[in-house]
């Protein structure tokens, strides 16, 4: 298996099951033109986040790790008309980037872009949330899982992006912070009553990684 036969399959199945629109090319072009890092979210995993935020009714979601906001308007999209999303971001460029992409797609209205690092802002945030994405530096993910399990509501849904880092994350012994930030997380939800969780790699044009899904439970 290599990285070109699962950048293919990929490309096959965002192109049956997840057609692109001028809003999400533009968020891509505009991020890749202004030097943005290629870290977002892939189509099929963007579609993904939609998909869990439509099913579980997701009127207000929580963001950490805006990027240029291609996860956010995937996210954003699935919200009512009177949702919103809160999307935490530090560095004011992609902040602003992520602002325009938004605005650009229509959904500046149920988006707040704020800007900072994300464990000064978590307190200010206001649940309930009905979804969590967590996307930011792995490091901090233990304190970003116990600031979202605070704001997330009883059936509420927290999802973890990049916890399997090519595999790294078997690394015990490992000296990389986000490596230890992976592991430490798991062991909280495994030490967690008040969750259920699972986690599964992925291959796909982002390489191999995995997300985590946790259920705050009802
Ligand atoms: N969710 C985005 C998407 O899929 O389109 C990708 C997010 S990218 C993987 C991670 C983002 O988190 C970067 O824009 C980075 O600047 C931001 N970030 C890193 N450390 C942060 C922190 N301490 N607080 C807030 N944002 C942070």
């Amino acid at each position: 298996m290599s990285q070109q036969l699962w950048s293919e399959v990929d490309d096959y199945l965002s192109g049956v099951l997840v057609p692109s629109d001028a809003a999400l090319e533009g968020a891509r072009k505009a991020s890749d033109e202004a030097g943005l890092p290629s870290i977002a979210v892939a189509p099929n995993q963007g579609k993904l986040l939609n998909l869990m935020a439509r099913m579980i009714g997701a009127r207000s979601i929580l963001e950490i790790g805006t990027l240029g906001g291609y996860s956010t308007i995937w996210l954003a999209r699935a919200l009512p008309p009177q949702g919103r999303l809160v999307t935490l971001e530090y560095d004011p460029k992609h902040a602003e980037v992520a602002r325009g992409n938004i605005d650009a797609a229509g959904l500046g209205g149920l988006v707040d872009v704020r800007v900072g690092k994300a464990l000064d802002l978590l307190p200010s945030v206001e649940g309930p949330i009905d979804l969590a994405f967590i996307d930011a530096d792995k490091a901090n993910n233990p304190a970003y899982f116990e600031a979202s399990l605070k704001l997330v509501r009883p059936g509420g849904v927290i999802v973890v992006d990049n916890v399997v880092r090519g595999g790294a994350v078997t690394d015990a012994a490992s000296e990389d912070p986000n490596i230890q930030g992976i592991r430490r997380l798991h062991e909280m939800i495994a030490a967690e009553p008040r969750v259920d969780a699972t986690a599964i790699q992925t291959v796909g044009s982002k390489g191999y990684d995995g997300l985590t899904v946790v259920l705050v439970k009802p």
